[in-house]
């Protein structure tokens, strides 16, 4: 089946979790399945493929070629599982962007909202070379705060966001237009 559909099929919607009147949805069945991990990290890794010049590109120039990105950040936590996959397929290091209280050395934090609270995150302040090129990596766009605040920290380190990747948007809640001039790249919208 098309990617979206393999997602759609295997993600476990779940009512009333964490609160009252919240539908989640649990990843965690797509994670599991071996082909459908898979796909759904070369889907991530590939920000420019929905264009297809870049697909056309990227095939012209062959394995071997640059993967348009120097580093992945992941978000904790399920941003983890997926940023370190991305980051071996395409030959780059990983970069947590943690919840507070969790890096040991020197740190650049940002406060952000949640769909439902608030919170903070934090990056190692020598975890991106000014100038670098960063793809950040997330399992679900929701609202778009957590991934504000994670592109907001590696931009203050002087790195260039070229892409962000994920898996689900959840479109209703406007989290693309939130992010604007940034363009989310995202497997499956609903
Ligand atoms: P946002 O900050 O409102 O965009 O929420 C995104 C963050 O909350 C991500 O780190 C997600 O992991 C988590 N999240 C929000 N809604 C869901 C959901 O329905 N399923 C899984 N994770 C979610």
């Amino acid at each position: 089946p098309p990617l979206d559909e393999l997602i759609a099929s295997l993600t476990v919607d779940v009512p009333d979790y964490p609160e009252p009147g919240v539908l989640f949805r649990d990843l965690t069945p797509v994670f599991a399945d071996g082909p459908a991990f898979r796909r759904m990290v070369e889907g991530l890794a590939a920000p420019g493929a929905s264009d297809p010049r870049a697909a056309a590109i990227a095939e012209a120039a062959g394995p071997d070629s640059d993967a348009g990105f120097d580093v992945v950040v992941g978000v904790e936590a399920r941003g983890f599982l997926l940023a370190a996959a991305v980051a071996l397929g395409s030959g780059v290091g990983v970069v947590p962007v943690r919840k507070a209280g969790k890096l040991p050395r020197e740190r650049i934090a940002a406060d952000y909202a949640l769909e439902y609270g608030t919170a903070t995150l934090e990056l190692h302040a020598d975890s991106i070379r000014p100038g670098s090129r960063v793809l950040v990596v997330d399992d679900v766009l929701a609202t778009g705060g957590t991934l504000g605040a994670a592109i907001a920290l590696v931009e203050r380190l002087g790195g260039i966001v070229t892409a962000v990747s994920v898996v689900v948007e959840l479109a209703a809640l406007g989290g693309r237009q939130r992010l604007a001039p940034h363009t989310v790249h995202t497997l499956w919208t609903t």
